[in-house]
């Protein structure tokens, strides 16, 4: 029985047999380290770039999860500190989040874009 198709997603397996990693790291912000991502599969030998070029589709992804992050900032904000006003301190935070998420954001959203386009290997 393997887990829901989600769940390998948010784990960062393989989109074709959901076993093997995609990312070699995660990547740390504080020693301005990349995420260092396989060219293929270490399970089933997947080729993950199926075209060159073909990762600059995750930007409208990358794009999509930035904006649903600062609307659940802005809602959190909204709702923890109903008084406050929006002043700088909300775009101080905005950024502060955005900046902290960059290499969550780039892993998630380049493993959102290979999902769309790669079947489960029956
Ligand atoms: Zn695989």
């Amino acid at each position: 029985m393997s887990s829901p198709r989600i769940i390998s997603l948010l784990k960062g397996k393989c989109p074709k047999c959901e076993t093997g990693d995609v990312f070699k790291t995660k990547g740390n912000l504080f020693l301005f380290q990349m995420p260092v991502m396989n060219e293929t599969c270490p399970h089933c030998a997947h080729k993950f770039e199926r075209e060159p070029g073909f990762f600059w589709g995750a930007m409208y992804v990358s794009y999509a999860l930035a904006v649903a992050e600062m609307v659940s900032v802005f809602v959190a904000w909204s709702v923890l500190l109903p008084d406050a006003a929006y002043d700088y301190k909300i775009i101080v935070l905005f950024i502060s989040v955005l900046v902290l998420l960059i290499f969550p954001n780039f892993r998630l959203s380049r493993i959102i874009w290979m999902y769309f386009f790669t079947k489960k290997e029956a």
